[in-house]
């Protein structure tokens, strides 16, 4: 591997004593970009600064020790995924089945030993990257590497909770690709293939304001999450989706236009309940069904039929 354009892998040492730090430091200076810190509170906000992809966390230290900081971060959804290895004088059996139990990796007792330190940390920095590119590739798209469906679904979720709390509207963007049969009927799958890759770099691309996301939500379709977005927003979103589609002009003879185009439908909702999840899919799936009736290439957003996306 390439390490010129590869990133060290990050790890933090948490250590009470600064002469530990410094050993440890000298061992993993080559493999790794080091950071520390000498208390389990400095530990955690540390962590969810630098998102360390291993933590080498001492089990003895005064306030908070290491079972309390490991603890709190095995029970954060952002910081859960990262590695921990307990660094102790104890040794034993006992000690090591209660740092197993409190969600570590690995155990290592002081002294430390140099090269087993070294190669230790090396073994679970590798099964980190592993594990963060599975990971990703689970949320992705196989066929475009756009945000798959599960993520969307995720998102989505996440979203119209946090607009409930705020009390604050969102929207939600429905796009379909206009006579796509035809399309491969007539150029092939393969071909077929190669245009929905591009379709998809095009949407997402364009939904590139934070917390924006776009997902292929299944065959010929995607959707945009659009967060703080009202109708007319959403509208004009959905506008200029049709038009950078239109700018690709891949030629599409058995479509009106000559070229490939998409049909968008939005739906934006201030949620209120459980059901505005649902409300804003089916609003936003209605106002696309509206756009191919009336002719496909443009976007629909005004005839939201439920009273719940109606605000
Ligand atoms: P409309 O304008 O009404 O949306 O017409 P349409 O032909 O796009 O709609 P229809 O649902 O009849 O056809 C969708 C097509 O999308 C059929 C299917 O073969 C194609 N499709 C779905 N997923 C893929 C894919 O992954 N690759 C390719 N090449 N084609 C796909
Ligand atoms: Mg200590
Ligand atoms: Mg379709
Ligand atoms: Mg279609």
């Amino acid at each position: 591997m390439n390490t010129e354009t590869t990133p060290l892998p990050r790890v933090l040492i948490v250590d009470d004593m600064a002469s530990n730090i410094r050993v440890l430091s000298h061992i993993l200076n080559e493999q790794a970009e080091i950071f520390f810190a000498t208390s389990g509170v400095d530990a955690l906000a540390l962590a969810r600064e630098k998102m360390p992809d291993l933590i080498l966390l001492d089990v003895e230290m005064p306030n908070m020790d290491g079972y309390e900081v490991c603890h709190v971060l095995k029970t954060d959804l952002m910081l859960a995924q990262i590695p921990v290895i307990f660094v102790t004088g104890h040794s034993g059996v006992k000690n090591e089945i209660r740092a197993l139990e409190a969600g570590a990796v690995d155990f290592i007792t002081k002294p430390l030993n140099p090269p087993v330190v070294s190669a230790r940390v090396k073994t679970h920095l590798t099964l980190k990257r592993q594990s963060d590119i599975l990971r990703a590739q689970a949320n992705l798209d196989g066929l475009t590497g756009i945000h798959n469906r599960r993520s969307f679904d995720e998102k989505l979720d996440e979203e119209c909770r946090r607009h409930r709390r705020y009390g604050s509207p969102m929207a939600l963007a429905m796009i379909d690709v206009d006579h796509f049969k035809r399309y491969n009927d007539n150029y092939g799958h393969q071909e077929g293939d190669a245009c929905l890759r591009q379709v998809a770099a095009t949407i997402d691309a364009c939904a590139k304001r934070p917390g924006e996301m776009a997902a292929r939500y299944g065959g010929e379709e995607f959707a945009v999450i659009l967060p703080a977005s009202d109708l007319e927003s959403a509208r004009r979103f959905g506008d200029m989706l049709c038009k950078a589609i239109r700018q690709l002009a891949i030629v599409h003879q058995q479509n009106e236009s000559g070229i490939v185009t998409i049909s968008v439908g939005v739906a934006s909702l201030t949620p209120k309940d459980d059901e505005a999840r649902q409300n804003l899919l089916a609003a936003a799936d209605m106002a696309l069904y509206m756009a191919k009736n009336a002719g496909r290439n443009r976007v629909v957003g005004d005839a939201i039929p439920t009273q719940a996306a109606a605000s």
